[in-house]
C-alpha cells in the first residue's frame, strides 16, 4: 500500500483540451485526447507568436471548459458515493478533487506489516448502515472484528497524573482487575458518560467544560479532566469539551442512528492485512466512478447566477453542469475556499459557522516489542497524545507492534504547536512511557512512526464536525439539516457534516452522498433521454477589434429543431447558424441551447469572444490564423482548431 498512489496524480485536467494563452506559445497546452491537432497546433502557435510580436496585440485566453450533467466537488466518501448513485442512474458526472488522490479522510497504509488507518478506522454495525452488509458479502463475516468492547480479554488502561513521580499512576478500567474503581475522578468520568443524554431539552446550550466545572466540580485543573477530552465525549467527536454545547451534544448523542458497537476491518490477503477501509470502499463502490475524477482541481468558485451552473477550478477551467453537489468538509466551507455566487443564504452561512470542525491528528508508532499487555484495547493518556490502541486487535496475525493514537481538540492544538513530526512522535513516546511503567519503555522500543495531521491538510482543515453550541436547537431544523438543504434547484450539499443522525462517520458521509444524488435526480427528473441534443458550436473568430463580425455554426447532435443563442452582449438569436457583430470592447461568454422534441441541452463557452479597445493596429492574432473554428463537445469538451465541421 504505502503512500497514496502517485498514479492518481494528473497535472492537467484530462478533459480540458485547449487553453489559448497568448503569453507564451511554448506553454500552449493541448490535452492528450484532443484529436489530430499537430499541424494546426503549429499553425496556431506561429499565429500566436506573430501576435506576440506585435506590442499592440492584447493577450487573451479562450477559457477551457467542460460540460456534464452533474459536477461533484470533492472525491471523498460523500462525493464518490454521490457519483456512484448518479452514475447508476445514468447521469454523466464529473468529480473535481483538489488533491492528487481520492478518498478524503479515509486513507489506509502499512506500517511494518500492520495496516494503519490515518483517517476513518472504526466500521459500524449493520444498523442503518449498508456498508456493513456490503463488506460482509464481499469479504466474509470474519473481516469485521469487534473492537473497543469491554470484555474479559479487552480492557482500557487509564493514565492518571502522568507528571507524578515514577511515571504517574495507571489503572485498568474494568475487566482486568477493575482497579480504577474507587478513584473518584474516574468514577465521575464514567457517570458523566451516562449523563450526556439527559440534556436534550435544556433551555441553554453552555459549553460542556462549563457544565463540568460548575455542576460536576471538574475544572480543567482536575486530575481526571484529560479523560473527557481523550475518551468520551471529546474523543468521540474529534474535539474537546471546551468546544461542544451541552444540549447540542446531548441531542446529537440521542439522535445517533448507527450501531453502538464498532468493528475493525481485518481482511488478510496474500499474508498481509493491506486491504484497508479505503480499499474496501474502492472495491465496493468507488472504482466504478474513479474514471470520472479530475485530480489537482481545487474548486474556487461555484457560480449559479448565470445561464448554467458552473464550478471554476484553480486551473481556470470552467465546469458546467445542470447541478453541482458540494461535498467538501465544513472546515473548507468555513475557510471560504469556495466563493459562492450568489452568496449563500444567511441560514446556510449560519450553519457553516455554527457547526464545529475539530482539530485532529493520528499518530502511529511501531515498536520492536509489544510494550503493552495482550488485553489492552486502548489506553487513555494524560498528555496530548490522548488515546492509543493496537490495530492488532483486529489484525491478529501481524508480527509488528504498532499503536495508533488519536489526538484531537486542544490536544491536537498542543501537538500542532510542536515544531515538527519528530517532536510529535517524541511527545507520543513521553506520554506512552508514562503509561507503561514510567521507565522509558516506549522510547526504548520505538522504531518508526507516521503522523497525519488532518487540520494541516489544506482541503480538510480539521478532523470532523462536532456539535458546537446551537448546532441543535430545541425545536426546528438542526444546523446539520440546514447545511444539507439545496440552494435553489442547482446547488446541493453533502458530506459528513450534513448528516443529521450519523455525522462524523463514513456511513454518514456515504449516505449524505446518496441523499444529495437522489435530490438531484428528483430535480432533473432523470438523466437526458436518448435523442436529446448535445449542443455544440463553432465560431469563425474569437477576437478582433470592434466591430467584430462572428459567424456561429451549430454543430449540435440529434437534429435540433430549435436554437437559442446568447452572444453575451445582450444579443440573442434563434437562427441555426447566426452571425453577430460585436460593437463594443469586452469579453463575451456565448451559449447555445439546442432543442428537439425529446429535450434540450445548453452549451456555454466562457469568455469566448474578446473585443479589445480599438488601437488602430490590426489584430495579427486573428488575421494570421484567418479562421479559427471552435468546437465544443459535451462530454469531452473538446475545443478543436481548424477541424472540418462535421459531427
Ligand atoms: C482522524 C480521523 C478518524 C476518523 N475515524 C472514523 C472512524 O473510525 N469511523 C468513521 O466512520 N469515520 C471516521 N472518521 C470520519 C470520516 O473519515 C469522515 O466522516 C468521512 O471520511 C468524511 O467524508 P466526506 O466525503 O464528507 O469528506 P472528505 O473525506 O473530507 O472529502 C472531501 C473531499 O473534498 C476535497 N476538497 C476539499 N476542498 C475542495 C475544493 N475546493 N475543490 C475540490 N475538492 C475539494 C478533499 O480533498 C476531499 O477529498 C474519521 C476522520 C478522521 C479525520
Amino acid at each position: 500500500m504505502g503512500q497514496r498512489k502517485a498514479l492518481e496524480s494528473h497535472t492537467v485536467p484530462t478533459d480540458v483540451f485547449l487553453r489559448v494563452a497568448a503569453m507564451d506559445a511554448s506553454t500552449f497546452p493541448i490535452a492528450p485526447r484532443c484529436c489530430c491537432l499537430g499541424f494546426l497546433q503549429k499553425i496556431l502557435a506561429i499565429g500566436l507568436l506573430l501576435a506576440l510580436a506585435s506590442p499592440s496585440t492584447p493577450s487573451r485566453a479562450v477559457e477551457p471548459s467542460t460540460d456534464h450533467d452533474v459536477v461533484i466537488v470533492g472525491a471523498g466518501a460523500a462525493g464518490l458515493y454521490a457519483a456512484y448513485t448518479l452514475d447508476n442512474l445514468g447521469y454523466d458526472v464529473l468529480i473535481l478533487e483538489a488533491t492528487p488522490w481520492h478518498g478524503g479522510r479515509i486513507w489506509s497504509m502499512l506500517l511494518g506489516d500492520v495496516r494503519i488507518e490515518n483517517g476513518a478506522e472504526e466500521l459500524y454495525g449493520a444498523k442503518n448502515n449498508f456498508v456493513y452488509n456490503d463488506i460482509k458479502a464481499a469479504y466474509g463475516m470474519g473481516a469485521q472484528i469487534g473492537i473497543f468492547e469491554e470484555t474479559t480479554s479487552q480492557d482500557t488502561l487509564i493514565v492518571m497524573d502522568a507528571d507524578g513521580m515514577g511515571g504517574g499512576s495507571t489503572c485498568w478500567a474494568e475487566s482486568k482487575t477493575g482497579n480504577c474503581a474507587g478513584d473518584a475522578d474516574i468514577e465521575n468520568y464514567w457517570d458523566f458518560y451516562y449523563d450526556i443524554g439527559e440534556h436534550s431539552n435544556d433551555p441553554t446550550d453552555p459549553l460542556v467544560s462549563h457544565y463540568l466545572d460548575t455542576t460536576w466540580g471538574v475544572p480543567s485543573t482536575n486530575r481526571g479532566y484529560h479523560l473527557y477530552d481523550a475518551g468520551v465525549p471529546g474523543g468521540e467527536y474529534g474535539t474537546t469539551v471546551e468546544r461542544m454545547g451541552l444540549r447540542s451534544l446531548s441531542r446529537e448523542w440521542n439522535a445517533w442512528s448507527l450501531s453502538e458497537t464498532v468493528h475493525g476491518f481485518g481482511f488478510k490477503q496474500d499474508g498481509l492485512y493491506e486491504t484497508g477501509y479505503s480499499d474496501a470502499l474502492d472495491f465496493l463502490y468507488f472504482d466504478q466512478v474513479l474514471p470520472y475524477v479530475t485530480y489537482n482541481s481545487p474548486v474556487t468558485v461555484v457560480d449559479t447566477s448565470g445561464i448554467k451552473p458552473v464550478a471554476i477550478d484553480d486551473n481556470g477551467v470552467y465546469h458546467y453542469a445542470d447541478a453541482i453537489i458540494v461535498t467538501v468538509s465544513v472546515g473548507v466551507l468555513k475557510a471560504g475556499i469556495i466563493d459562492f455566487i450568489p452568496d449563500l443564504p444567511a441560514t446556510k452561512l449560519d450553519a457553516i459557522s455554527t457547526i464545529g470542525m475539530g482539530k485532529g491528528m493520528k499518530i502511529s508508532l511501531r515498536f520492536n516489542s509489544q510494550i503493552w499487555g495482550d488485553d489492552m484495547m486502548e489506553v487513555l493518556l494524560d498528555g496530548p497524545t490522548a488515546e492509543c490502541w493496537p490495530p492488532k486487535v483486529y489484525q491478529p496475525d501481524v508480527t509488528d507492534h504498532v499503536l495508533t493514537c488519536f489526538s484531537m481538540g486542544r490536544n491536537a492544538e498542543a501537538m500542532e504547536a510542536l515544531p515538527d513530526d519528530a517532536a510529535r512522535l517524541n511527545q507520543a513516546k513521553v506520554d506512552l512511557d508514562a503509561a507503561f511503567g514510567g521507565t522509558g519503555a516506549a522510547t526504548a522500543a520505538f522504531v518508526e512512526g507516521f503522523v497525519m495531521d488532518w487540520t494541516a491538510s489544506p482541503y480538510t482543515l480539521g478532523s470532523y464536525s462536532y456539535p458546537a453550541p446551537d448546532t441543535r436547537p430545541i425545536s426546528g431544523s438542526t444546523m446539520r439539516q440546514v447545511l444539507a438543504q439545496p440552494v435553489g434547484s442547482q446547488l446541493y450539499f453533502a458530506g459528513e457534516a450534513t448528516h443529521n443522525t450519523a455525522a462524523s462517520t463514513v456511513p454518514g458521509a456515504l449516505q449524505s452522498g446518496e441523499r444529495a444524488g437522489g435530490e438531484v435526480d428528483t430535480e432533473l427528473d432523470g438523466p437526458p433521454a436518448a435523442g436529446t441534443p448535445t449542443a455544440d458550436f463553432s465560431a469563425s473568430a474569437v477576437s478582433g477589434g470592434p466591430p467584430l463580425d462572428v459567424s456561429f455554426t451549430d454543430l449540435s447532435t440529434e437534429l435540433p429543431t430549435g436554437w437559442s443563442w446568447d452572444f453575451g452582449d445582450t444579443g440573442t438569436s434563434s437562427d441555426q447558424h447566426p452571425s453577430h457583430q460585436y460593437t463594443a470592447a469586452g469579453v463575451y461568454t456565448v451559449s447555445l441551447t439546442a432543442t428537439n422534441s425529446i429535450g434540450s441541452h445548453t452549451r456555454v463557452l466562457p469568455k469566448l469572444i474578446f473585443v479589445p479597445e480599438p488601437t488602430g493596429i490590426a489584430m495579427i492574432g486573428s488575421g494570421a490564423i484567418a479562421l479559427v473554428l471552435l468546437r465544443a463537445r459535451r462530454r469531452r469538451a473538446c475545443i478543436q482548431l481548424g477541424r472540418p465541421l462535421h459531427g
